[in-house]
């Protein structure tokens, strides 16, 4: 389906491509060929997206909202007529089953069009004076270039989640997509270039991580830095921010607990924990990472949950009986494997899978359910970002809220449960920015999705998100 296996970056409204340069290979994580590849950009490349975003930034800001929304509208149509296409390359780079690859495209539409839509809603305030021949206002307006950085777990959602709401707030954009899964990006710039967005307005470039974040970070030109990946990147990041004083959204690392409690519906609990911890092959942020279940029904819990993860077919994404995928790459399968061997040493019990699955060729672990586990293990201690769950026990409801806490992560949490004073209870006790309560699908464009702890800070979806792209303007009047 591909109709080219040379992709280029995107800069100043022009395809760049690798010429004679070096060059990244995308490789297909199911079956580890090489499916296409992308000029390996260098600093002088990121420095003309950066100008080309900034001579772009003052017509697109002084567009109207509506006029704004008018291209993010028709990339969002765009984007559901090709989402057949745009799921089988998503899934081609990435790995995740096909069903999961569409409704990622769908997702990913979602935030152009809730954003088409809340960027003619930014409004301003007037302030009631203290004293009498005084007029005050504040207004919102855009913050200027902001660099959007991006994982490789959602190749698409995560760039239109940025995007979406800088475009609509009237910012410009320099992407830099994860270099294992930079084709669904490209993509979603070819839908940006055919709904003839103005030259400039979102710039995309490939290369070295490292080499091309220093020029982000360094250019007084970027305003802003929207980024979603690892705690330990992100903190690199804000380091590297302070010297001009850019403003940081930072999504990023999890370790969610899932808490079924005594009364929950437990079919319900185990489908759902199944579906938290074994979609993407255990590679989102707010997959469950660790389960807690109470003593009294924590036998009935684990045979349903085992039997469900028996069911599971894993292989390669692009199979319509798929349900499970690879890993990524070679170091998240030695993660998992790690986190698994290390468990089994101190004493886990593994009741289903628990070793790689010699697959087609790729990066293959088996779904793993883990019980007997104990608080000295990394299982429970670091997030795993791969199929294996631990399910630890708890007799009082309050040990097993503080356990949750006890980590530096905070991004989501969910509880399992009929009664609804516990569920307002626990959801209130539970220090994470997102909490499911019989929910694990918590993610979607209208709501604040984002963090706190060392999962990061900013939200990103609902009417707040498109707040981290402007800065408030006070202005204050003297009149007669
Ligand atoms: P992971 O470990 O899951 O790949 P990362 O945090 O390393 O997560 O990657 C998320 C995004 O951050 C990717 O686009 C990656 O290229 C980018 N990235 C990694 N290191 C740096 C860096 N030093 N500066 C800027 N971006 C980086």
């Amino acid at each position: 389906m591909l109709v080219d296996t040379k992709y280029g970056m995107f800069i100043d409204g022009e395809w760049v491509h690798a010429g004679n340069r070096a060059v990244i290979d995308v490789v297909n994580p199911a079956t580890l060929e090489k499916i296409a590849e992308v000029p390996l950009g260098s600093a002088d490349d990121a420095k003309m997206a950066i100008q080309s975003a900034k001579e772009a930034f003052e017509p697109w800001a002084d567009l109207t909202a509506r006029e704004r929304s008018g291209y993010l509208y028709r990339a969002y149509e765009l984007m559901l007529q090709q989402k057949e296409k745009l799921a089988e390359l998503l899934t081609l780079e990435q790995g995740k089953p096909l069903k999961e690859a569409l409704a990622e495209i769908e997702f990913a539409a979602s935030f152009l069009l809730w954003y088409a839509e809340e960027g003619n809603r930014v409004y301003g305030e007037t302030i009631p004076s203290s004293k009498k021949n005084k007029r005050l206002w504040a207004i919102p307006q855009p913050i200027g270039v902001v660099a959007a950085i991006t994982p490789w777990n959602f190749p698409s959602a995560m760039v239109t989640r940025k995007i979406a709401p800088a475009l609509a707030a009237g910012c410009t954009v320099v992407l830099k997509p994860a270099e294992q899964t930079p084709l669904s990006a490209i993509e979603i710039m070819k839908i940006f270039e055919e709904v003839g967005l103005p030259r400039g307005v979102v710039n995309l470039i490939t290369g070295n991580p490292a080499e091309i974040g220093e020029v982000l970070l360094n250019s007084k030109d970027v305003k802003s830095i929207t980024f979603t990946g690892s705690t330990e990147v992100g903190k690199l990041l804000m380091k590297g921010s302070a010297s001009n004083l850019k403003k940081v959204s930072l999504e990023l690392g999890g370790h969610a607990p899932l808490l079924v409690l005594e009364d929950a519906d437990l079919d319900l609990a185990a489908e759902q924990a199944l579906a938290s911890k074994f979609r993407n092959c255990g590679q989102t942020c707010i997959c469950t990472n660790r389960i807690f279940v109470h003593e009294n029904i924590k036998e009935v819990f684990l045979e349903k949950l085992v039997n469900k993860v028996r069911n599971l077919k894993m292989g390669e994404g692009l199979n319509v009986k798929t349900d499970i995928g690879p890993l990524i790459n070679e170091s998240a399968l030695k993660k998992v494997t790690d986190h698994v061997n290390d468990a089994h040493r101190k004493g886990a019990e593994i009741l289903i899978g628990g070793k790689e699955w010699d697959g087609p060729g790729g990066y293959y672990f088996e779904p793993t359910v883990l019980s007997n586990v104990t608080r000295d293990m990394k299982i429970m201690n670091e997030e795993t970002f791969g199929p294996v769950v631990p399910v630890y026990s708890f007799e009082k409801l309050d040990d097993a809220i503080s356990v949750a806490n006890d980590t530096d992560y905070g991004l989501a949490a969910f509880v399992f449960t009929n009664d609804f004073n516990k569920a307002i209870y626990v959801s209130e006790k539970l220090q994470y920015g997102i909490v499911g309560i019989n929910d694990v699908f918590p993610g979607t464009a209208e709501a604040p999705f984002g963090g706190i702890k060392e999962s990061g800070f900013g939200k990103e979806g609902g009417h707040q998100g498109i707040k981290e792209f402007l800065e408030w303007k006070y202005i204050s009047a003297a009149v007669k």
